[in-house]
């Protein structure tokens, strides 16, 4: 699959950042509404993007499922 940029990832970029902000940083607990976010991989049932934490410079990897679980990301 190309990771070309492209509308529907900026698109999905924007559904992991909604997502995302509700999730603390597993470094400095803050929300991660305002990470570095860059998409890894996408797939039927889940979606990885990699994130930067702007104030702890922690990076881990933000899995999205949709629908599964009312929808639910999760951070390594
Ligand atoms: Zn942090």
């Amino acid at each position: 699959m190309s990771l070309e940029p492209s509308p529907a990832q900026g698109l999905v970029l924007e559904l992991v950042r909604a997502s995302a902000g509700s999730v603390p940083c597993p470094g400095c607990g803050q929300p991660l509404r305002d990470c570095r976010l860059e998409l890894r991989q996408v797939e039927l049932d889940r979606i990885a993007v990699e994130m930067t934490c702007p104030r702890c410079q922690h990076t881990g990897v933000i899995t999205v499922r949709p629908q599964t679980q009312g929808g639910t990301a999760t951070v390594r």
